[in-house]
């Protein structure tokens, strides 16, 4: 039994939702809370276990307590592929609702978990609205974590309260976010979710529904940002939309060497220190880094419009392709995987200027590397904040989800990135962009003044994000804030 004057060691379950997206922001999360000598424990289906054993590895080597638990699961039990334990391994994004509704099975062997191990706080990702019921059943906090920034969280928010997209004609009509504080933002109803428009009570509304009420319900928010990057999202949030949340990131800096920058996620498909030698090779800002995050997909012909886009741009890039599995599967097995999607003799052309990677790149390692000078993203939370912390201006590429909010942040409030110009929200493949907007983009990123401008801006935001999770930053003193507070509540 601990004497009396020992301090209770707080111990938290980290439950994310099953994609990447989500998955690599709670394991920095958790490593940050085990770094500051919290017992912190991540709750996974088995197939995603070695991943996070993986990640946490260096931590463990150092002493920390973090560790991965196995949580109950049968894809096959619930209409999924066998293995299909990750938003990632979907075949097709039309399986998507069958994945949100088996992650909804997994209420019962996470409360046996619970019982097992008697935590004193459940991290859970916000797709598990019904996480805080089973938290209050042992009298412990559910805290949600979304996964996005303050701004994204803000906007939505005004869309489900104000419905603005009512108030126009057609779906290209634009109108404004309204009770938003700071530059005005305006949208189209063809860049919006239709979940926070939809009237349909289907299961994928009903759970984001009952996701946004489970930020009122639980304990709060924590907020994967920095005071400094959106801090009058973050007001908002807190004082008039009256959230109670904590800021705790830029997360992915607690991964400081280049082992633990290239073990986010899947297994690299490219060796990290191949790539370093590559970028070594390069001038400062010279290079331009292309990634739409785990889970956009494109078609072949929009890859190979890229291909034209990045070759016409003159610049050096690293372009990271997904594995063209349906490729291989439709066309009988042992084909060329690039059949169809390159332009004839492309790789060959480009080489000692660009570099495809096939499958997961080691992003963070790349975009932190000097030579980067440019980052086209589709915008997920994720990549958007890696952007900001690597320095580098963006052009902005959303596909779906709350990715058109995100591109609004980056190219309208912080001024450090242009669109390209998609118009509307296609989930998995996007909107068709040429390769004359791909050119243009790029070139305002990369050469002249702007871009200077731009490069500077960002250069900064990353010098603050690192001040925010150093002692006495904004990130540091707000996690500081939630510790005592669940301190507070194990007493
Ligand atoms: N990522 C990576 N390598 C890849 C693709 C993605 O390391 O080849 C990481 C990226 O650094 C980010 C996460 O996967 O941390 C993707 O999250 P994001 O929110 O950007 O997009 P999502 O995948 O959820 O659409």
């Amino acid at each position: 039994m601990a004497g009396e004057n020992q301090k209770h060691q707080l111990h938290i379950f980290f439950f994310p939702f099953l994609a990447h997206g989500h998955m690599i922001p709670t394991v920095d999360m958790a490593k940050i809370f085990a770094s500051r000598g919290i017992r912190a424990t991540i709750i996974v289906t088995p197939l995603n276990v070695p991943l996070i054993s993986r990640s946490i590895k260096e931590s463990i080597d150092l002493g920390l307590p973090i560790n991965v638990l196995p949580i109950k699961f049968s894809s096959q039990e619930h209409g999924l592929p066998e293995g299909c334990e990750n938003a990632d391994s979907m075949s097709s994004p039309s399986l998507f609702p069958a994945f949100l509704k088996a992650t909804t099975m997994l209420q019962e062997p996470l409360e046996q978990l619970l019982q097992e191990h008697n935590p004193d706080c459940l991290i859970a990702g916000s797709f598990s609205p019904w996480a805080t019921d089973s938290a209050a059943k042992f009298g412990i906090p559910r805290i949600v974590f979304h996964g996005t920034g303050f701004f994204p969280l803000c906007v939505n928010e005004s869309i489900i309260l104000h419905q603005p997209y009512k108030d126009v004609e057609s779906d290209s009509d634009p109108f404004v976010i309204p009770n938003l504080p700071g530059t005005e933002i305006q949208m189209t109803r063809m860049v919006l979710p239709y979940y926070v428009m939809t009237v349909e009570d289907n299961f994928v509304s009903k759970l984001i529904k009952a996701a946004k009420q489970s930020e009122v319900t639980s304990f709060g928010v924590v907020v994967n940002s920095f005071y400094e990057l959106e801090g009058i999202y973050a007001d908002h949030y807190k004082k008039v939309l009256g959230r109670r949340a904590w800021n705790i990131g830029p997360v992915s800096l607690c991964n400081r060497d280049n082992k633990e920058k290239s073990y986010r996620g899947k297994q690299a498909s490219m060796d990290a220190r191949d790539c370093l030698k590559w970028l070594d090779s390069k001038k400062p800002d010279s290079v331009l880094y292309i990634c739409f995050g785990s889970r956009s997909d494109f078609t072949e012909p929009q890859l190979k419009e890229i291909a034209m886009g990045l070759e016409a741009s003159g610049q050096n890039f690293i372009w990271v392709v997904r594995e063209r599995k349906k490729n291989k599967e439709e066309q009988g097995g042992d084909i060329d995987q690039d059949q169809g999607w390159l332009p004839e003799g492309f790789e060959k052309r480009m080489e000692g200027k660009g570099l495809i990677i096939r499958g997961w790149a080691p992003q963070m390692l790349i975009l932190d590397h000097e030579s980067i000078g440019g980052f086209v993203t589709h915008c997920g939370w994720n990549s958007t904040l890696e952007g900001v912390t690597a320095g580098v201006p963006m052009v902005t590429w959303p596909v779906s989800a709350e990715q058109f909010y995100n591109e609004k942040l980056v190219t309208q409030v912080l001024r450090i990135g242009v669109p390209v110009g998609v118009k509307k929200w296609v989930p998995v493949v996007g909107d068709y962009i040429e390769k004359e907007a791909i050119v243009k983009a790029v070139k305002e990123i990369m050469e002249g003044e702007e871009a200077e401008e731009m490069r500077k801006r960002t250069k900064k935001l990353a010098s603050i994000a690192r001040e925010a999770v150093e002692e006495g930053g904004s990130s540091y003193c707000d996690f500081n804030h939630l510790i005592e507070e669940l301190e507070g509540l194990s007493k």
